[in-house]
């Protein structure tokens, strides 16, 4: 049973992280200034006894005090929109917040746990991705806020496992989706949802043949805890190897939502990747981690949620 500093726990992977902590008998630190987060994904742990909720934003302070056994760094705008509307904040968050989470490890003898991203393979020459592939990042388009944000975060983080012997975990996390994801993230599979329940247009960006493996939340956060649990140092992707074109997706999604919408192209994000796909040979072998829930049943599930929210007027 440990004490765990989640930043980032406000979001929508850092909720469902900072509750499986509590589930296990962790006792959690969220800390969340809540500039993509939100406070009702916390609603229903906030009262929990050993969850601690510190608003604050870790790239400017992180006023934890008391022993730390780990320090998960969740904390970053992650949905393409969001990262290019906040691009200082993104930058800020990977670079000064890694910095001052790794401090707060580092002071704490504790155990400092990165969330990278399969945007550090950019748009990927070698498919499916696997962690010894170096990437192909446009360092000045865009993108590039998240994308060399992330990449110096991992950078970092491995320097002070070198030369702070620093205890290290890194998460390649791709794709992920689930209940919580907001409506107007901006993300495709929240995009489509909410857009094939309102009877709205489904937005297909470009022609809907760029590929992305879409893993479920649960399946996710289990593999980001086994992972913080091991004694593994090295990158780890973790995501689900099911792989779809938009299209496809689109048409899942129109399937299991039984929705009439019609189908609309618009222009394609510069340096959208064309292909992504983990290889989870890593994670497998290491972790003994492979993700259960399919593309189908986590959209249902994802639906669901979305249907529910809707029905207590908050869609
Ligand atoms: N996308 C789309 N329609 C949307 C939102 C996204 O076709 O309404 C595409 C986007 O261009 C990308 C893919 O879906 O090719 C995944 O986008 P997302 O923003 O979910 O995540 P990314 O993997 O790009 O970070």
């Amino acid at each position: 049973m440990a004490r765990v500093v989640v930043t980032g726990g406000g979001g929508f992977l850092g909720s469902h992280v900072c509750e499986a902590l509590l589930a296990r008998g962790d006792t959690v630190v969220c800390v969340d200034n809540f500039l993509t987060g939100r406070r009702d994904n916390l609603e229903v742990i906030e009262e929990h006894e050993r969850f601690t909720l510190v608003v604050a934003d870790v790239s400017a302070e992180l006023p934890v005090d008391g022993a730390v056994d780990a320090v998960m760094h969740l904390a970053c705008p992650a949905s393409p929109p969001e990262y290019l509307r906040l691009p200082f904040e993104t930058l800020d968050v990977s670079s000064l917040g890694t910095r001052r989470a790794l401090d707060l490890a580092r002071a704490n003898g504790a155990r400092f746990f990165l969330a990278s991203t399969s945007e550090i393979y950019g748009d990927p020459l070698v498919h499916p991705q696997v962690e010894s592939y170096w990437g192909n990042v446009n360092p000045n388009g865009p993108r590039s806020v998240y994308d060399e944000a992330k990449r110096f975060a991992e950078t970092l983080t491995m320097a002070y496992h070198r030369y702070h012997g620093l205890d290290t975990r890194i998460v390649r996390i791709f794709n992920t989706y689930g209940p919580r994801l907001r409506p107007s993230d901006g993300r495709v599979v929240s995009n489509f949802l909410v857009q094939a329940m309102r009877g709205e247009p489904i937005t297909i960006y470009g022609d809907g043949s760029q590929t992305r493996a879409f893993c479920y939340v649960d399946d996710e956060v289990r593999g980001l805890l086994a992972l913080l649990d091991s004694d593994v140092v090295d990158p780890v992707n973790l995501g689900n190897p099911g792989e779809f074109t938009m299209v496809e997706l689109a048409k899942i999604v129109l399937e299991i939502t039984d929705s009439s919408s019609r189908l609309v192209y618009e222009a394609l994000p510069t340096d959208d990747p064309t292909r992504r796909r983990p290889d989870i040979t890593r994670a497998n072998e290491l972790l003994r981690w492979s993700p259960t829930i399919d593309l189908r049943e986590g959209l249902r599930r994802t639906y669901d949620w979305y249907q529910q929210e809707a029905a207590r007027g908050r869609l």
